[in-house]
């Protein structure tokens, strides 16, 4: 019989961030990044080429907040017990995808706009989420 053991965890959320959020992220990234080099370098905004886009959280679905939302569905009184982390791993990165839903790859300048003037038209509870950039709008 095969013998398997699952690594658990119990801790607060910020023990989790604190302990297996580098472990998280790091994979994250390393997705990101490959989905990243398929745009060959265009920005999903202006659509000109880069020699470098950055990857920009869409808001309200940054890499913590989809973490939490995974937690609490282990989360009682304040405490997050979990089975299995690789059960949780798992369900984290498969809310990373499709990656689109999550990450826009835009260029500087419109990574800058994006942060300081977000626009985002919602719907479908997320499904067919648009983002728009305002233009033209008063510096910073
Ligand atoms: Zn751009």
């Amino acid at each position: 019989m095969k013998n398997t053991i699952h690594a658990q965890f119990t801790g607060t959320i910020q023990d989790y961030h604190h302990f297996i959020g580098p472990r998280i992220k790091n994979k994250i990234c390393n997705f990101t990044r490959k989905n990243r080099n398929t745009r060959n370098g265009i920005c999903e905004h202006c659509n000109t080429y880069n020699k470098e886009l950055d990857s920009a959280h869409i808001h309200g679905k940054g890499r913590r907040q989809i973490i939490e939302k995974v937690l609490y569905n282990y989360l009682n009184n304040k405490i997050v017990i979990i089975p299995s982390l690789e059960t949780v791993e798992i369900e984290i990165l498969k809310l990373h995808k499709p990656i689109e839903n999550v990450v826009k790859f835009l260029c500087k300048k419109c990574h800058n706009e994006y942060d300081n003037n977000i626009i985002e038209t919602r719907e479908n509870q997320g499904k067919n989420l648009t983002i728009q950039i305002k233009k033209n709008s008063k510096s910073r």
